[in-house]
């Protein structure tokens, strides 16, 4: 089993013990033959700061030991590629991590951690809607500034958002060779529904042709669509891109070795939900 999406001690996310030493033994013995262990790389965050919500501006001695610590490690038993989670910044396809930087690892996961300026829409909302991860704006204020929020997503529309979402993968895939997967999309549509745009009342059919092109464009690319977990909306969404040749790869998006929040254990549900679908597994070609 492979698994593209493992996260560093070095990042604050992360746990203490998530060593490359560690880390390769716990894939052993969970039957993990191949990995890909990220940093968290973010060259700038929505609020322009250091921090915002949950993430962290990269920093450069951070950044630096990790591809010391990366080019050190042999590793005896399993496949280790070095790379970074990074996130997709605007409908344009631009990734958060500079291209001299992308040229020092093997492969980005792309992720959607917050919304990315659509055509339609620009990022203007800097408070994260679930008002849980910021509580400092679980008050008036801030569930008005949501409410507003969602009034600009009514009025740009689940249609256009969801091709502007597509647009910036396709951008992204397209531009960028060091993209390797989709992280955590699950069907596609998790990053828009976290922005409260509500693209389940379009239906299941309708968002599966709205995501036909990026399907299209992840298959001829040899880009993975991850998933992670278990639940999934729109399973349709998964059975059309595997029929236009997608192919996928589970994680357990693992920040943990054994327990916690988001350990390496839970690597196997996300098997699971391949199997039970049958979709086509994918492995990253890292000569790209
Ligand atoms: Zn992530
Ligand atoms: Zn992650």
């Amino acid at each position: 089993m492979k698994d593209y999406h493992v996260h560093y001690y070095l990042d604050a996310c992360a746990a203490k013990d998530m060593t490359f030493p560690n880390i390769e033994k716990r894939c052993l013995e969970l039957g993990i033959d191949e990995i890909s262990v990220l940093k968290h790389y973010s060259h700038s965050l929505p609020n322009g700061k250091e921090d915002w919500v949950c993430w962290h501006r990269i920093k450069e001695n951070g950044w630096r030991k990790y591809l010391e610590e990366y080019a050190s490690y042999i590793p005896e038993r399993i496949k280790i590629h070095s790379g970074v989670e990074t996130e997709l910044v605007n409908e344009k396809g631009d990734i958060n991590i500079p291209l001299s930087e992308q040229n020092k690892i093997d492969m980005c996961a792309l992720s959607v951690h917050y919304m990315i300026d659509l055509d339609c829409l620009k990022m203007d909302f800097l408070l994260y809607p679930n008002l849980d991860f910021c509580p400092e704006f679980k008050n008036e204020v801030g569930y008005r500034q949501r409410e507003e929020w969602r009034e600009k997503v009514n009025s740009a529309g689940a249609e256009k958002m969801i091709t502007g979402l597509a647009n910036g993968y396709i951008n992204a895939i397209q531009r960028f060779s060091k993209v390797k997967t989709l992280s955590h999309m699950y069907d596609g549509l998790t990053p828009l529904r976290t922005y409260l745009c509500d693209v389940d009342s379009l239906g299941e059919s309708k968002c599966i042709e709205l995501l036909e092109p990026l399907m299209k464009t992840a298959a001829e690319y040899g880009v993975l669509w991850e998933l992670y977990g278990d639940r999934v909306v729109f399973e349709r969404v998964l059975v059309r891109a595997n029929e236009l040749g997608v192919k996928f790869c589970a994680t357990a998006d693992g920040h943990m070795l054994y327990e916690g929040w988001g350990p390496l254990t839970h690597h196997n549900r996300t098997e699971d939900l391949i199997d039970r679908l049958k979709l086509n597994r994918g492995e990253v070609g890292f000569s790209r």
